[in-house]
């Protein structure tokens, strides 16, 4: 599931850099509003360090579609760990407040050490909304998720890690 935000680039437009959730979206975004081809900007994540255990998450929130950059970033570190090892970072257009990204900078961190190795290509970790799939076998991690999953689905536990 590949999540953005579509940003409308014509300035005499009145959703000017106002943004549209796009799901599942290709590179193409016209603004609904005046018809112009505007650009999209995709939640991306990505890791450096080549250990498995992850020390630290980096939020990079707050997107400002009229210079293209993310004008925050929220930061949460596991202090209890030492040594080499990796930080994530995840760029989201979604995420605007500092509250909530540091609420999924812990989500990712969580989930990152738990599942350590079920990470691959450009994939982002469950954060907060979806968090309850991550209850699900680890096999059934990388299907896709929808907004609509139920509280029934599959909350089959899986064994803590001493
Ligand atoms: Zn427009």
């Amino acid at each position: 599931m590949k999540r953005g935000v579509g940003y409308c680039e014509n300035t005499d437009c009145e959703d000017y850099a106002k943004g549209v959730f796009l799901l599942n979206h290709g590179d193409t975004f016209y603004c609904p509003r005046c018809r112009q081809l505007g650009k999209v900007e995709k939640e991306r994540g990505f890791y450096t360090g080549n250990s498995d255990i992850f020390k630290e998450v980096r939020v990079e929130y707050n997107f400002d579609p009229i210079n293209g950059v993310y004008r925050e970033i929220a930061i949460v570190r596991d202090e209890s760990l030492w040594g080499r090892n990796n930080v994530y970072t995840l760029q989201s257009p979604l995420i605007k407040t500092e509250k909530r990204a540091l609420k999924v900078a812990e989500a990712i961190l969580a989930n990152l050490n738990r599942y350590r190795g079920l990470l691959n290509g450009d994939d982002i970790p469950r954060t907060t909304e979806i968090i309850r799939s991550l209850d699900a076998p680890a096999r059934d991690v990388a299907r896709p998720v929808t907004e609509h999953s139920t509280p029934s689905d599959a909350r089959t536990p899986v064994a803590q890690r001493s």
